[in-house]
């Protein structure tokens, strides 16, 4: 029924639907454990064969709500929230690739998931090929192996807001044979909706805009349903798993295998499960979502143009500007806004970018993008300090480069703090 509904009732009313007596609002429900009247019952859940409520390491009603409502605004079957953005990533390729197989993935990524993929996948054995994601469909396919099980990229990369060419990612996606992985962390599904455009999975940090207030930490895997596992490339979604008596997933469960495969086996395993309490702060921030990426996205593009304008500014990124490389495939793939987040670069390198940071009043200085609150970062004397110069400029994060997550306060008030600390640098 939820699937009939626009976007904005699904983000406000999606994923619970109360009886009569029934709490109106998602209750957090803070229990680890959940009663049963005999075994059998128990039974039942532990061979699969019934989707209730066994332990909050694996399922809970209040993830549910969320998890059902994130599934409904990215227009996919199934989802299961994370308790991080990172685990959200992390389990989404442990689902479906193993150790001695390979990745491919856009090199424009957030640098959580750099590490991951640079550091911790390779120690488990999964080899991964970083790409420039504007190189054509012929050099992506030429890195492709026997053993390639998926590609990467963000809706929105990193730190250059690259917007993602997603025609040319999905149909390399789709000609390999393999599922194209999107995280749509950046735009959110009410500014884009990766299905619509070939992906087939997608992930989010729930952390930045779907909380939005900057309360909890978590995230969420969202399955399509579309992308077909009968290809020899996924015996464990295809053949049988012993650790449940031979079940076969894609047999028994259809377009919602991979979903249900995450979460009975790897959140099983892994546990990296979602609190409650994080749980129901992410459906009330949801319920605004529509209308608080509508007005992060003017008041950041507002804020793009005035600092286009100043003096003291060398260059300013932002998706939505007519000078930015990516402006084409904004209007194509973002057309009601291309989020919260800018960079731009100030007169006076480092130690200006510094100066600017300490200056400003109302926007803070924190480790953190998508809060209503306007937020700012230098990256180079705080995230990237540990790197060199040269190290600092491959990874695209010149000296010079400020970081602003635009908030939803009156973009007045951002843009006279920010000239109060442009005029100080
Ligand atoms: C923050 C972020 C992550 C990681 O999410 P956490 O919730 O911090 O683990 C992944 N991708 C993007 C684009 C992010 O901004």
């Amino acid at each position: 029924m939820d699937q009939d509904w626009n976007l904005e009732t699904v983000a406000i009313q999606g994923g619970y639907s109360p009886e009569a007596t029934e709490p109106r609002i998602v209750p957090i429900v803070q229990s680890t454990t959940y009663k049963y009247d005999n075994a059998d019952h128990i039974a039942s859940l532990f061979d699969l064969d019934c989707a209730d409520h066994m332990y909050t390491r694996i399922s809970n009603p209040t993830w549910d709500a969320f998890e059902t409502k994130m599934a409904n605004l990215e227009g996919g079957v199934a989802a299961l929230a994370t308790s991080s953005g990172q685990a959200a990533s992390t389990l989404s390729i442990l689902n479906i690739c193993c150790s001695g197989q390979h990745i491919i993935t856009a090199n424009s990524l957030y640098g959580g998931t750099y590490s991951l993929f640079y550091n911790t996948l390779p120690k488990m054995g999964i080899e991964v090929t970083f790409v420039d994601p504007e190189a054509s469909a012929e050099e992506i396919k030429s890195h492709f192996r026997p053993e390639t099980r998926l590609i990467f990229a963000e809706s929105i990369g990193n730190p250059g807001l690259n917007v993602l060419d997603f025609e040319k990612f999905s149909s390399v996606a789709k000609e390999m044979q393999v599922p194209l992985i999107i995280d749509n962390t950046f735009p959110t599904p009410y500014l884009c909706r990766p299905f619509e455009h070939g992906a087939d999975i997608v992930i989010h940090s729930a952390t930045k805009y779907i909380d939005g207030h900057a309360t909890s930490v978590g995230g969420v895997i969202i399955d399509s349903g579309r992308f077909d596992w009968n290809n020899g490339k996924y015996p464990e979604m295809t053949e049988p798993d012993s650790s449940y008596h031979g079940l076969r997933y894609t047999e028994k469960f259809g377009n919602m295998a991979y979903i249900v495969k995450v979460r009975v086996q790897l959140m099983r395993d892994i546990g990296a499960s979602l609190g409650p309490m994080n749980a129901f702060m992410f459906n009330h921030g949801l319920e605004t979502l529509h209308v608080r990426m509508q007005r992060h996205s003017e008041n950041a593009l507002e804020v793009a143009r005035r600092l286009e304008l100043h003096p003291k500014v060398k260059w300013v990124s932002y998706p939505g500007l007519p000078s930015h490389p990516s402006c084409d495939r904004a209007s194509k793939y973002l057309p009601k806004g291309a989020s919260g987040v800018l960079t731009f670069g100030i007169e006076g390198g480092v130690e200006a970018g510094r100066r600017f940071m300490e200056s400003t009043k109302l926007i803070a200085m924190v480790v953190h993008v998508g809060d209503v609150r306007s937020c700012v970062l230098h990256p180079a004397s705080t995230t990237h300090r540990q790197l060199t110069e040269e190290q600092q400029i491959e990874s695209g994060v010149t000296p010079d480069l400020i970081r602003l997550s635009v908030g939803i306060e009156s973009v007045e008030d951002i843009i006279a703090d920010v000239d109060q600390a442009l005029a100080l640098c």
